[in-house]
């Protein structure tokens, strides 16, 4: 039986740091600011929104939230952003995803000041990652990067498997883990024989997005399990893409979804927000 990698208990514990750390900023003088963009009216990129300003009030992160029509010319938010670039009391950009029909993430997301990229989705951030030098990361790799060190392991040597390479989450993870000397497999729609590689795995990263998609009987024994996948069932309930129960039974350590790997990158995003406020303060200061 597993011991559960309690991302919510993780968090808490975090944030309590962080907060700490707004504290000392701000009796510097230095207030962390994050803005965030959000354009139409998504219900779920309101609900996601509402959740990071909460997080952001409760460490003492300033927190604005800049809400845009869905027929919002695409001049008008990339003038945003750079109004919210040159802005001395702006630390953290975010521009809330999907964007409505119409509007162009891609050049919106490179406009972003690189030192406020706080989704650390830049290419230039990712350019960093890449070559292994400092930079804002993305935030649910960074969460599942923290999630490990929180528990007695050494990834140095180690095989971890990555289940997904997108962008957000796959490729900067595999990067991530890599960093930290573990031998990384990154595998996709297109891998062969899936459970054999996952077999080989001491840590498994799953980040795909189908239920229960890795069955138990796939797993190493005593196999450490991050379960990133946030899947929607018809009966209302959130799975991960592994199954949870009986892999409970094989796993050394395992999160659980919900309250696994979700309350992390929240987390993360705070604290890229307040890499950024201390980077771009000791900066203004000199
Ligand atoms: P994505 O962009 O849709 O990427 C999914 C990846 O899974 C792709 O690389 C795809 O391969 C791969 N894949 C699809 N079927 C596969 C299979 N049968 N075997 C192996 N790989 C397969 O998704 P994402 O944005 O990375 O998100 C992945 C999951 O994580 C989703 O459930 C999402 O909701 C969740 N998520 C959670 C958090 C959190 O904070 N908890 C944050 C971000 C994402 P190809 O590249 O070949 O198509």
């Amino acid at each position: 039986m597993s011991a559960i990698l309690d991302g919510k208990a993780l968090a808490q514990k975090l944030r309590q740091e962080l907060k700490s750390e707004v504290d000392a900023l701000i009796a510097k003088g230095c207030v962390p600011g994050l803005d965030v963009i959000l354009v139409g009216d998504d219900p779920a990129s309101e609900v996601y929104v509402r959740n990071k300003h909460l997080a952001c009030e409760k460490v003492g992160i300033r927190s604005t939230v800049h809400k845009l029509p869905a027929d919002t010319p695409q001049a008008d938010l990339e003038a945003l952003i750079q109004t919210l670039n040159s802005a001395p009391d702006v630390h953290g950009i975010l521009l809330q995803l999907p964007l409505p029909l119409g509007l162009d993430a891609d050049p919106a997301l490179r406009m972003i000041s690189p030192s406020k990229d706080v989704d650390g989705l830049h290419p230039d951030n990712l350019g960093l990652l890449m070559a292994g030098r400092p930079g804002l990361r993305p935030c649910t790799p960074l969460g599942c990067l923290a999630l490990l060190d929180s528990i007695p392991f050494d990834l140095k040597g180690k095989h971890a498997v990555v289940l997904g390479r997108s962008i957000l989450v796959g490729k900067p993870v595999a990067l991530l883990l890599l960093e930290r000397h573990a031998t990384v497999t990154l595998c996709h729609s297109r891998t062969q024989d899936l459970p054999q590689i996952i077999h080989q795995a001491d840590v498994l990263i799953a980040a795909v997005g189908k239920p229960h998609l890795v069955q138990s009987n796939w797993l190493k024994s005593g196999a450490i399990v991050l379960d990133v996948g946030t899947n929607r069932l018809e009966d209302g309930r959130l799975v991960g893409d592994v199954d949870f129960q009986s892999a409970q039974e094989i796993a050394s350590y395992i999160t659980p979804v919900p309250g696994g790997v979700g309350p992390m990158t929240i987390t993360m995003l705070l604290f890229n927000t307040v890499q950024a406020a201390k980077t771009i303060f000791s900066l203004v200061a000199r």
